[in-house]
């Protein structure tokens, strides 16, 4: 029997090419939010034609839910939509995924897709849309309502790996759905989160608890062992290739679950593409579908690693915390498990920096160090400690000391800057030079009030890699890997929250001078400054730095000889 030595690092040598510039581009948005469209449902019995909804017959993605009502301008029975759009597609594989009530009929560039009827008892239907053309596409979708009280219309051609989500307002699945989102990794890795806390998931249509989500994708995967993790807020349950994996399907929250998935070959163009063969030969192939449709017609070579993943989550009581990831197993040796050392700044009766509106650097960065934590939780095998988890005050000397108890392998001190209304960004420093200055481990040190602080160039680093020899021996020693750390984390914030790079600067501060390791100590912004400010005390852009910050480490891991790209949430 051949075994075949799996890794984190398949395939994804292109994603590392154009890692740099597609990090410069991301907005540090895990997920882009494509489309929303939705209508709210008149809960009537019999169809009528008041509360009409405007519908727009050029949407190549339409997404509808009239409910007892019908378009505007339509009869509340027995009308017909044909919906015609071009569409721009980067070259790859898609699905189609649709749901009508009562019928709906979709082609690209005047071919039609034979979508196939997920199962008998539900109105979704899906097709496998392989390497599909970089260009314009001519979506079509024929809409028909016959009669009956609930019309709708869903169609959306989705890249493969990104999820589409239908929301329904009741937890059983009951009806039709009232809204869909797509949502798009900017990694190869299967991720799918959803943290709207309390609030809804699409506001003004989908309610804030008592709602249920079907979440579907699919995606290339080589066979071999998977590791899908979870945990939700609610009921959970995961479908791959229709086979029920997780049947969480209880009120409660339901801690972190990793299970081993063995993922084999399959056959699944033919249970879904069967017909396609006929519609491709009877018209005249344009050049753009041609390679996609003649694929499907042979023997489904290049299909048999094409899988269906579905989750499916409700709400009724606790807030929504869905994670969920499938990603190659790797097996993991002690020697891979790596400790990080995660330190927010100030607590307790050290404040920190206070800035506009009166927030204080010390809620900022113990909000910001606890996501941070949260993520290698989930996402790692990685041993995560906090200096502190909750608002108290800790002495600057035993922050340093608790990282070289633990034996971290990196150090990061969180805090957010002060200075003038006009100061913004980030800055992070590391112990790099003897500076002539000295500093007391004055707990009421900010960052930002120390002087000192020149931009020592890093970013064109020739020379400064290592100046340990300046360094008296009690002093951290892990200069060069210091820098690198602060490149790397400083690299993936300014990425993620856009704001100005003040660079990564030389600094004599206590918590990463009196350090044993590579340590670095990071200014997310400045409270003092109002644009800052407002990021600063949003949970949204808490989220994004947070997710920066564990970028980074993992690069800086990744540089260290650990293989990281499993548990990345972006390239
Ligand atoms: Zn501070």
């Amino acid at each position: 029997m051949q075994k075949i030595k799996r890794s984190c690092k398949k395939k994804r040598e292109i994603s590392k090419k154009s890692k740099q510039i597609v990090a410069l581009l991301l907005t540090g948005t895990l997920f882009t939010n494509l489309m929303i469209t939705t209508s709210l449902a008149a809960t009537t019995t019999q169809p009528t034609t008041t509360n009409q909804k405007e519908v727009n017959l050029k949407d190549p993605s339409p997404a509808y839910y009239w409910g007892a009502s019908s378009p505007k301008n339509y009869p509340a029975n027995n009308f017909t939509l044909h919906f015609s759009a071009s569409s721009s597609f980067d070259q790859g594989d898609y699905f189609l995924s649709t749901y009508a009530n009562d019928n709906v009929k979709t082609s690209i560039d005047g071919q039609p897709i034979e979508a196939k009827n997920e199962n008998s008892t539900e109105r979704y239907a899906t097709s496998i849309l392989e390497n599909i053309q970089e260009g314009d596409h001519l979506i079509e979708n024929d809409y028909t309502k016959l009669t009956g009280n609930d019309a709708s219309v869903f169609s959306i051609i989705a890249p493969f790996s990104s999820w589409v989500a239908y929301y329904y307002n009741n937890t059983t699945f009951t009806g039709s759905p009232l809204s869909r989102q797509m949502f798009t990794p900017t990694t190869e890795n299967l991720i799918l989160r959803a943290q709207n806390g309390t609030d809804s998931p699409v506001p003004g249509v989908i309610n804030k608890t008592n709602y249920g989500v079907k979440y579907i994708t699919y995606a290339r995967l080589a066979k071999g062992k998977y590791k899908l993790s979870y945990k939700s807020g609610e009921g959970i349950k995961v479908y791959i290739d229709g086979k029920q994996v997780v049947a969480k399907w209880t009120d409660g929250k339901k801690a972190k679950t990793d299970i081993l998935i063995d993922i084999a070959d399959q056959n699944i163009g033919n249970q879904s593409n069967t017909n396609q063969g006929t519609a491709n030969q009877s018209t005249t192939n344009t050049s753009t579908t041609n390679q996609n449709t003649t694929n499907q017609n042979t023997a489904n070579q290049t299909q048999q690693d094409i899988h269906k993943i579905e989750v499916r989550t409700y709400n009724r009581k606790s807030p929504q915390d869905l994670f969920f990831t499938f990603v190659p197993y790797v097996k993991t040796t002690s020697a891979m498990i790596k400790t990080i050392v995660l330190d927010p700044g100030h607590g307790g009766k050290d404040t920190g920096a206070i800035g506009v509106g009166k927030i204080r650097e010390k809620d900022i960065v113990l909000d910001v160090g606890k996501r941070t934590e949260a993520l290698f939780k989930d996402f790692t095998p990685f041993k995560v400690f906090l200096t502190r988890s909750t608002d108290v005050f800790i002495p600057l000397e035993q922050r340093p000391v608790f990282a070289i108890n633990k034996k971290a392998d990196a150090f990061v001190s969180i805090h957010a800057n002060s200075g003038s209304t006009s100061a913004s960004g980030i800055e992070t420093y590391y112990y790099g030079v003897k500076t002539s200055q000295s500093f007391s481990l004055s707990p009421n040190f900010t960052g930002s009030s120390l002087p000192g602080g020149k931009n020592l160039g890093v970013k064109n680093s020739s020379g400064l890699s290592n100046n340990s020899s300046l360094l008296s021996s009690k002093k951290n020693p892990y200069v060069s890997d210091s820098l690198l750390l602060g490149q790397l984390i400083q690299f993936r914030l300014t990425a993620a929250l856009g704001l100005q790079d003040r660079g990564v600067k030389s600094q004599s501060l206590a918590v990463i001078r009196e350090n044993n390791l590579p340590a670095v100590l990071t200014e997310l912004g400045f409270v003092t400054n109002k644009q800052d400010a407002e990021m600063l005390a949003s949970p949204y852009w808490k989220q994004k730095a947070a997710e920066a910050i564990y970028m980074g480490i993992l690069d800086f891991l990744e540089t260290q000889g650990i293989d990281t790209e499993c548990y990345k949430l972006y390239n």
